[in-house]
């Protein structure tokens, strides 16, 4: 068929996208280094070659560092965190479970969405955002609900810059038979996570957060408790997309059937970018988020502008910066993408207007981007009138 039957010749007008230039210090995603962005560049080979087999295994290999641990079952779902969430939820909730969710922030209001779709019976501990998941309050709710099966809570919540130490959270459930999910979509590669030491069983994290890679991957792990209890649901997974025994299919070493059409340049971004991890050190990697996230603090002190969560549960890689009285939230946030090509976030929810989120997430999280961020911040200040 001929060009000219189905349109326009050619490129009728359009052309190419070429992006701007930015610097990524939003909620994700963040900035992607160049070597991650070469390896996605790289030929595209068919998803069950045995090359690309090869790589998958090391894949799962570099995504058992990352999580700190040695479970068999740690794959990356092709979809961003969202899907990861599911995933869990989907193959450990069966109709009726009773399922305590905490929620502290937009994310924990996600797993309450996916319990009840579900058809989970949710019991939900609300914390104010900002704050940490309060321990108390989820005890009270496990006694209340002998019934309970399963607990779930984020660890990096990224809507409001909380951390929350999920070691005696994952305890507790267990000291009450339950599963505990955690979502470390933010966690993973800017704070410690130690998914075999917590003792966790089913964790998701994302790639466009501390990974530094673009968004479209979750990886997952699941524990043999986890795992035990897949096996023994007593109706099927109501996703067939998420279901973990068909996702093992291909995912599994000595399987390799064909499930969907892996995304197998993205695959090669996850692997280079877990390489990278590798070769920092996830120790390394660590103190750097916290470095740098010290470095913004004490700037931001000296522009007058505070963070909304106390010191001690602060996410160094998520800084929550609070709006002063009077300034227009938005105008600062155009200005710094406009005159210095930084993204930053907006409040979520309860937050709108009243916060901008800092990111210092992965390869952003650089001394240069922090001392750029706050000159930028100083200046958008001063065009409203604010001088420090
Ligand atoms: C970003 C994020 C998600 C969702 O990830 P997507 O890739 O946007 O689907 C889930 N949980 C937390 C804590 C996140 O920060």
């Amino acid at each position: 068929m001929s060009q000219s039957a189905t349109g326009p010749a050619r490129g009728a007008g359009f052309t190419s996208f070429t992006p701007p230039a930015r610097i990524l210090m939003g909620p994700g995603p963040s900035d992607v280094h160049e070597r991650v962005l070469a390896a996605m560049a790289r030929p595209t080979v068919g998803h069950l070659d045995p090359a690309f087999v090869a790589m998958m295994e090391e894949l799962k290999e570099l995504l058992r560092y990352a999580f700190q641990t040695s479970n068999a079952v740690t794959f990356p779902v092709s979809g961003p965190g969202s899907v990861g969430m599911e995933t869990c939820f989907v193959n450990l909730v069966e109709p009726g479970d009773t399922v305590v969710v905490c929620r502290n922030g937009v994310f924990g209001g996600r797993m309450l969405e996916n319990v009840t779709r579900c058809g989970g019976l949710p019991v939900v501990v609300d914390d104010d955002w900002g704050a940490p998941v309060s321990l108390d309050k989820v005890e009270e709710a496990l006694r209340a609900h002998p019934e309970a099966s399963l607990v779930g809570f984020v660890q990096a919540e990224t809507s409001t810059g909380a951390h929350t130490d999920p070691r005696p959270l994952v305890a507790l459930a267990h000291a009450h038979d339950c599963l505990a999910v955690v979502d470390a979509v933010t966690a993973v590669g800017g704070v410690p996570v130690g998914v075999d030491e917590w003792g966790a069983d089913a964790v998701y994290t994302g790639t466009q957060k501390c990974l530094s890679c673009p968004p479209g991957l979750s990886p997952v792990t699941f524990g043999e408790r986890a795992v035990a209890r897949v096996k023994a649901r007593t109706s099927p997974c109501q996703s067939w997309f998420m279901d973990l025994g068909l996702q093992l299919g291909y995912w599994a070493s000595g399987s390799r059937t064909y499930h969907h059409t892996a995304p197998v340049n993205a695959l090669y971004g996850l692997h280079e970018a877990l390489l990278m991890l590798r070769e920092e050190g996830l120790e390394a990697a660590w103190e750097r988020h916290r470095r740098n996230h010290l470095l913004l603090a004490a700037g931001l002190e000296d522009l007058g502008l505070g963070l909304l969560v106390a010191e001690e549960h602060r996410l160094p890689q998520l800084n929550m910066v609070v709006v002063p009285e009077g300034v227009d939230e938005a105008a600062v946030r155009a200005h710094l993408l406009n005159e210095a090509g930084i993204e930053i976030g907006a409040g979520l929810g309860a937050l709108a207007g009243k916060v901008w989120r800092v990111g210092l997430m992965g390869y952003a999280s650089r001394e240069e981007n922090v001392s750029a961020c706050l000159a930028a911040l100083r200046a958008a200040l001063a065009a409203q009138g604010r001088t420090v």
